[in-house]
């Protein structure tokens, strides 16, 4: 078809309209109680938490002491792990609270799951550990796998600590260390730590009354209970749902993975829908050995991560090598500024061509749904009314196809979501749907306070907690280092590149600095090392120059990425990258490291 004939068939957007329906969606959602509408797992629903995958296995505490200490076993951990042993850094242990390395990746085993990026530039150190990934995205096993291959090939496992949660990390100023306490009972000490607890890693569950009624069988995705479905991670068949009525409250990212396999399996599946996800076209594809064996030459993965992070947060480049949902997005948004005459790329015309491309975008998702949902009345409910980047974009081939199968009903709540749980099922609109098991694909907690999530406040030079030096936002060199937390870096995208379509890029180039920095303080026989208030202040200033926060609009329809609609307060000005953007933050950061003083940094 050509462009003609499709902008011939295609009816004229009428944004007015299309505004107007977006506010009203977003209206029905909006709650007074903002995060707060979500229980905590504690108390008599800690049970939720309990590891399915892995028994806990007893072991002494410990009291000794190594170089570095990593909180978090997960990619941040494992980045870091791996280039701290390339930079001879022998004693490295990471504390995990999963019983295997892996963090979202060890948690998250639910059938489908796989991840949304390019395996190419997802999937970390593939060049280092000689891994061709099987398909353009992987799926969860195969992620899992190179996990522990990571481990496996760098030593992490000998001072590895699983089933382990931290508790408490504070500074000893007389001895330049951190002292590390466990839940496990431990105590031992380590010359420098770094923290990669994740943004996501603790579940939560929706606070719909009655939840603690029910009486059937339920559990949250991230910890699959295929001893009572039946199937494995690998996608096969959970047979034990033969007979079984099923309900998945949440259609997220998670969701919309699982779902198709529970539509092959479960004897009924109802699909609790509060606000739909933009669900786009997947195309998964194996990657053929030959192909990769004439691309993997050296360097390959580092150039393919440029050229990915260049393309989706840069400006674009002349080729476009990955070719996934993400850079298809940044491209249609440049073409679209591109048809603009050059006089005309005014900030102003520029965000209306931005927002246009959008509208074009979502219509062409809500028509995809139109298209495969044989039921009129289902595919209606399952469009998606706000702009695409307001939640997470999810593709999958086979989700909005799931409901066209006879056993699987969406129910729609209108924005509402679920009114209540009964003993033996759970009411929308009075109506009650009777079922033997409930499946929580409600999220994680996201807008919650640092230390709760992370289970401890650390305490740094002085006394000074990490909850009051960032009271007023975080504040960080690079994301990484902050001053008053001496040794300490921590391991994630804000304040850095903050390129949220691949994390994992922003944890490789974190890992790297870090064992450069290391490498560097042990050359120099420095005890401490630590950003100067100065280089800091000055770090933050630069932050706050740029365009502000990217995702998050309070126009949007509330979910995590907005803090559910609700004014997130000040210190979320500082949640911000660098002001140039991701392709430019790791060419500035390249040229830091290069020069070798690592400015900024004061070493004792
Ligand atoms: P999300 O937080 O994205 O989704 C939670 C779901 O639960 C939403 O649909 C939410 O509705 C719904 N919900 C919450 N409360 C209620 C209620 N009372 N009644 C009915 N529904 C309710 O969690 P996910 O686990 O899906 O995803 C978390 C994040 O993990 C993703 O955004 C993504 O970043 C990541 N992820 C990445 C994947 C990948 O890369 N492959 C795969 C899966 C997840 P509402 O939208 O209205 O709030």
């Amino acid at each position: 078809m050509t462009d003609q004939a499709e902008t011939a068939e295609r009816p004229k957007l009428d944004k007015a309209a299309l505004i107007a329906k977006y506010a009203e969606e977003r209206a029905k959602r909006l709650r007074a109680d903002g995060n707060q509408q979500y229980l905590q797992i504690t108390g008599r629903l800690a049970h939720y938490l309990d590891d399915p995958y892995t028994p806990v296995t007893p072991r002494d505490p410990l009291s000794d002491h190594v170089t570095f200490a990593f909180i978090g076993g997960g990619f941040a951990g494992l980045v870091t792990g791996a280039r701290l042993k390339e930079a001879g850094v022998a004693d490295v242990r990471l504390v995990e609270k999963g019983g295997d390395f892996g963090g979202t990746w060890y948690w998250n085993r639910y059938p489908g799951a796989q991840c949304d990026t390019a395996s190419m530039v997802y999937m970390p150190l593939l060049e280092e550990t000689g891994h061709r990934p099987s398909e353009k995205y992987a799926h969860a096993p195969e992620i899992l796998a190179q996990c522990r291959r990571i481990g496996e090939q760098y030593g992490l496992y000998e001072q590895a600590l699983f089933h382990t949660v931290v508790t408490d990390l504070e500074w000893d100023d007389a001895h330049s260390r951190w002292i590390v306490r466990t839940d496990r009972g431990d105590a031992f000490t380590a010359s420098f730590i770094g923290l990669g607890t994740g943004p996501l890693h603790v579940p939560k569950l929706p606070g719909i009354p009655g939840i603690e009624r029910f009486k059937g069988h339920s559990f949250h995705t991230s910890r699959w209970d295929y001893d009572y479905t039946g199937g494995d991670p690998n996608g096969g068949l959970m047979e034990k749902l033969a007979d079984k009525r099923v309900a998945i409250i949440g259609t997220g990212a998670t969701s919309v993975q699982a779902v198709p396999h529970l539509a092959r399996a479960a004897g009924r599946l109802y699909v609790f829908q509060r606000t739909p996800s933009s669900v786009d076209v997947r195309a998964n594809a194996p990657i053929d050995a030959d192909w990769f064996a004439g691309i993997a030459t050296p360097g390959w993965q580092q150039r393919w991560l440029e050229n990915f992070t260049q393309n989706q947060a840069g400006g674009g480049a002349e080729e476009d090598l990955v070719q996934d949902g993400w850079t298809d997005l940044s491209r249609r948004i440049r073409e679209k500024i591109m048809q603009l005459p050059p006089e005309e790329r005014t900030p102003r015309n520029m965000l209306a061509a931005y927002e246009d491309s959008d509208f074009e975008k979502m219509e062409e998702i809500r028509r995809r749904a139109e298209a495969i949902v044989a039921d009129k009345a289902t595919a209606d409910r399952l469009k998606a009314w706000y702009r695409q980047l307001c939640k997470r974009p999810c593709f999958h081939d086979s989700y909005l196809q799931a409901f066209n199968n006879p056993n699987v009903t969406l129910v729609d709540t209108d924005g509402q979501g679920v009114q209540e749980i009964t003993e033996t099922g759970l009411v929308v609109d009075g109506v009650e749907y009777a079922v033997d098991c409930i499946i929580y694909a409600s999220g994680f907690e996201v807008g919650t306070e640092y230390k709760r999530r992370a289970g401890f406040d650390m305490t740094g030079r002085d006394g000074l907690k990490l909850s009051e030096a960032w009271a007023e936002g975080m504040r960080t060199l690079h994301g990484v280092h902050s001053h008053g937390f001496p040794n300490a870096f921590f391991v994630q995208p804000t304040q850095g590149a903050n390129l949220i379509s691949n994390v994992p890029h922003n944890l490789t180039e974190a890992g790297r600095t870090i064992g450069m920095i290391v490498r560097h303080a042990l050359d120099q026989g420095a005890r401490e090392v630590e950003v100067t208030r100065e280089a800091q202040d000055a770090w933050i200033e630069q932050l706050l120059t740029g365009p502000g926060r990217m995702l998050g609009s309070p126009d949007c329809t509330p979910g995590y990425y907005n803090n559910e609609g609700q004014d997130p307060g000040p210190a979320a000005a500082l949640n911000v990258g660098y002001p140039a953007g991701a392709a430019a933050y790791f060419r500035y950061l390249d040229a830091w490291r290069s020069k070798g003083d690592f400015a900024g940094l004061a070493f004792r």
